[in-house]
């Protein structure tokens, strides 16, 4: 652990750490230039969905030297709580067409799927040139709805996630590094 993490885990004991700050950083990088490679001749439209991509989105694009754009899209998540609902709605929408675009949708974690699945299904109606999805994390034990992923952090075990991004109650998003709380699930 380096010594950024171990000061900010001494800030907050409640927090065990489960990717340290430089595994998700050289991750990043390695993800960025895979998708430097598979997109030279078509840079994508980066579409985030919020708040949880925001940082992995906001590191992950500037390891991609190509001339990319970005735009967001917000779902309705799970609040306070650590587990899903099932309900998804789209809460702040993308603001440009995206037809004959190539989209790459960055996500913070795959969970169920229900989420994705939604986001897919409403961005393939719009005709994009191609659709694809880069998520940081992905649980798949608790899986509802498979989704193929092009790009993918980390699979993690069943755990709920807080940092780099990720929320509890709003909380431990601007974290360096994947947490899991003392005492929940
Ligand atoms: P899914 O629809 O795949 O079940 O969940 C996707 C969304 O649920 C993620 O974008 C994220 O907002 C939230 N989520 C799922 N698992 C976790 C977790 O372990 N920690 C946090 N903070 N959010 C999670």
């Amino acid at each position: 652990m380096n010594p950024t993490d171990a000061a900010w885990l001494k800030r907050f004991p409640e927090l065990e750490i489960l990717i340290t700050s430089d595994t998700l950083q050289a991750r990043v990088r390695a993800l960025g230039e895979q998708i430097t490679h598979d997109y030279r001749d078509h840079p994508p439209l980066l579409v985030g969905v919020l708040k949880g991509s925001l940082v992995f989105l906001a590191d992950l694009m500037r390891a991609i030297p190509l001339p990319v754009a970005y735009d967001f899209v917000a779902i309705s998540s799970y609040g306070a709580e650590t587990h899903s609902t099932g309900q998804v709605r789209l809460l702040k929408d993308l603001d440009s067409p995206i037809r004959d675009r190539h989209v790459l949708v960055v996500e913070d974690i795959y969970d169920t799927g229900l989420t994705l699945s939604y986001l897919l299904g409403q961005l393939r109606q719009r005709e994009p040139a191609s659709l694809r999805v880069c998520t940081l994390l992905s649980k798949p034990a608790r899986r509802q709805a498979e989704i193929e992923l092009a790009y993918c952090g980390f699979e993690i075990p069943d755990r709920f996630v807080v940092g780099y991004g990720l929320d509890y109650a709003e909380r431990y998003r601007n974290l360096p590094f994947i947490a899991v709380l003392h005492g929940q699930s």
